[in-house]
């Protein structure tokens, strides 16, 4: 999706919920479309240093409202922000548990297909017809292997 098209479909979004596409949103939208991964509220602030905090908080809410932002919580309960899946495709995130960094990993279509059938038999077994899913993988990034 072109960082144009970006914009008119979240304002639509926003629209919608008789919300608008204020330039705070905007320039919200613009830095988590730039970003490798999903960015906590202090990574977001330091693109965004010259928005309140209390201001970025709402931004993020109404984008979270209206379905064009979503929040992640990670195992250690660091809450993080990124596109909605409509928008970016599907995709898996890997973060270090050392530094905290993390990143979008998205696996060619064979490798999805496969984990796909593997958790559709995994749920199966529970008796559910899955209907998504999110993968959150844990390691050691590189960089910090290096230490
Ligand atoms: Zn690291
Ligand atoms: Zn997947």
């Amino acid at each position: 999706m072109s960082q144009t098209d970006l914009l008119d479909r979240a304002a639509e979004r926003l629209a919608d919920r008789r919300a608008r596409l204020t330039p705070t949103r905007r320039r919200l939208l613009q830095v988590l479309e730039a970003a490798p991964g999903p960015r906590t509220v202090p990574e977001l602030q330091i693109d965004l240093a010259d928005i309140p905090v209390s201001s970025l908080y709402r931004a993020l809410t109404s984008l979270e409202e209206a379905q064009v932002v979503i929040r992640l919580r990670d195992s250690a309960g660091t809450g993080r922000y990124e596109l909605a899946e409509w928008i970016t495709g599907h995709h898996h995130h890997v973060t270090c548990t050392v530094c905290g960094r993390t990143e979008d990993v998205a696996v060619g279509d064979g490798l999805e297909t496969a984990i796909g059938r593997l958790l559709s038999d995994v749920a199966a077994e529970h008796r559910y017809r899955i209907s998504g899913h999110r993968i959150e993988i844990e390691g050691v990034c590189s960089a910090c292997q290096r230490h």
